[in-house]
């Protein structure tokens, strides 16, 4: 079994907040950003990936070595198998080996942040196909609802309020209308 890299749907948090993100042009966080955007694009427009794209994202797994295997030990107690035995001396402490990855740079960097955000977009693309859409009302990117049929909206709140604005304008061409014809 290979370890899952990210944490799930880490994409969505990074991908959202990237305005509040001050990088410099020509910096490899620059790089970072535009190829997470270029990612999202091609599986919000359901188009395939193309050899570019390809290309640029493994030419950045070759330049920024993000990730390291790690092996960890978990002593885990088992209880003594002579039956009614509560003699703690009989209990054994046997290892479990647990196989993993981990980023070599701080969670708060934002290379870390970029990389595992491209990484776990990548993951779930891998895992199945993957619905990402864009909020028309607040321009947040999100994953709909299997359930929703047609989702234009990241919340109820965000279709509430963009309905609102909608009556309020027709509301005003109404009113602009009536003053016409008079
Ligand atoms: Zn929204």
């Amino acid at each position: 079994m290979s370890p899952t890299l990210s944490r799930e749907n880490y994409f969505l948090t990074v991908i959202n907040d990237l305005k509040n993100h001050h990088v410099e042009k020509g910096s490899m966080e620059h790089d970072m950003q535009e190829l997470l955007l270029d990612l999202a694009e091609t599986v919000k427009n359901k188009n395939p990936i193309n050899q570019s794209l390809l290309l640029a994202i493994n030419m950045l797994f070759e330049r920024y070595q993000a990730v390291r295997l790690k092996v960890s030990i978990i002593p885990t107690l088992v209880k003594s198998p002579i039956y009614g035995s509560n003699d703690e001396r009989n209990d054994e402490v046997q290892q479990q080996i647990l196989f993993h990855t981990e980023f070599i740079d701080a969670a708060d960097q934002l290379k870390r942040m970029y990389m595992e955000s491209i990484i776990s977009l990548l993951e779930t693309m891998e895992k199945k196909g993957l619905d990402l859409q864009k909020c028309i009302q607040c321009d947040s990117w999100f994953i709909p609802y299997q359930r929703a049929q047609i989702t234009k909206f990241c919340s109820s709140k965000c279709r509430n309020r963009y309905n609102y604005v909608l009556r309020n304008i027709t509301k005003e061409e109404k009113v602009y209308d009536y003053s016409e014809i008079r």
